[in-house]
């Protein structure tokens, strides 16, 4: 059984308990993190909690903990689930009220809820579907216009996966106005030659971490990046196509709405850009 954390308290998942009131349930009022677990250690942390902070400014939720406690328990609860790779999921939501109400609780009687817990994964870095490949179908993404916040509010997201289930692919690129934004949970890129193409930073889409750290990884081994809209089309001609996040890493597409992308197998792009990923943050890693 886990030992997970809530308000403050390690406990076992299953003492851990949260209230019906917290506006997380209620009405999705809160935001997330995923960090990667590797060799025992965090993965980027530091670009996960000022993303954290990010997205609780945006929603004018006070940060209810500290980095440097954030971090603590972060590691507690690696060392106490005897985690060597995997997960630690991080939620913040604005807290329990007395009633159900739309207008937000005064912060000074409701405080934050935080809840964090581990998911262990073994096998995340050596997963073998990096070696195969992923498919994706294409869908409309018809999510709200502040993606850059990460919310806990996953239902097309999820849709999606499920969308993409039933065509028999892995995971659903979202389409808005002709261009792809982003997957359910990564980032999307295609590659034409030596030039990685990724849609750029705005309010449509998730500031990905992965994302900040394989861009810098490609720039420093002298690939070319474009950040700019692509549409389907484009990625279903492309030589190569990938995703990233902070849980899959670096994975390559090989096929999009049917469409085999070149013979149908990873490229050199995104298994090379997947090794340096893991190497370099692997060095990093707290
Ligand atoms: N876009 C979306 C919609 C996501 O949900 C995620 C992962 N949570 C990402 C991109 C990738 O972000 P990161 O690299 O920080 O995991």
């Amino acid at each position: 059984m886990r030992t997970v954390y809530v308000n403050g308290e390690y406990l076992p998942e299953n003492e851990a308990k949260v209230s019906i009131f917290d506006r997380g349930f209620l009405m999705a009022d809160g935001v997330y993190e995923v960090t990667s677990v590797l060799d025992g250690k965090l993965i980027d942390f530091d670009g996960h909690a000022v993303r954290l902070q990010r997205s609780l400014n945006e929603l004018d939720m006070a940060n209810p903990i500290s980095k440097e406690d954030l971090l603590e328990v972060h590691r507690e609860l690696v060392r106490l689930n005897g985690i060597e790779e995997g997960m630690i999921y991080l939620q913040i939501t604005r807290g329990a009220p007395d009633d159900r109400d739309f207008a937000f609780p005064d912060p000074e009687k409701t405080p934050c809820t935080v809840v964090l817990f581990t998911q262990n994964k073994p096998g995340l870095a050596n997963n073998p579907a990096a070696l195969k490949g992923m498919k994706v179908i294409s869908i409309d993404d018809i999510r709200w216009g502040r993606r850059d916040i990460k919310t806990v509010q996953l239902l097309y997201p999820s849709m999606g996966k499920m969308m993409a289930k039933k065509a028999g692919a892995d995971d659903a690129w979202m389409i808005e106005d002709g261009f792809v934004t982003e997957g359910t949970s990564n980032n999307a890129y295609i590659v034409k030659g030596n030039k990685i193409i990724t849609r750029a930073l705005s309010n449509d889409i998730l500031h990905g971490i992965t994302r900040a750290a394989v861009l810098r990884f490609a720039k420093e081994a002298q690939m070319e990046v474009e950040e700019r809209n692509f549409t389907i089309e484009e990625a279903r001609e492309a030589d190569e196509a990938f995703i990233t996040s902070a849980s899959t890493f670096v994975m390559p597409v090989v096929e999009i709405d049917g469409v085999s992308l070149g013979d149908g197998t990873p490229g050199h792009v995104a298994p090379r850009l997947r090794e340096i990923y893991l190497d370099e943050s692997l060095k990093k890693a707290i």
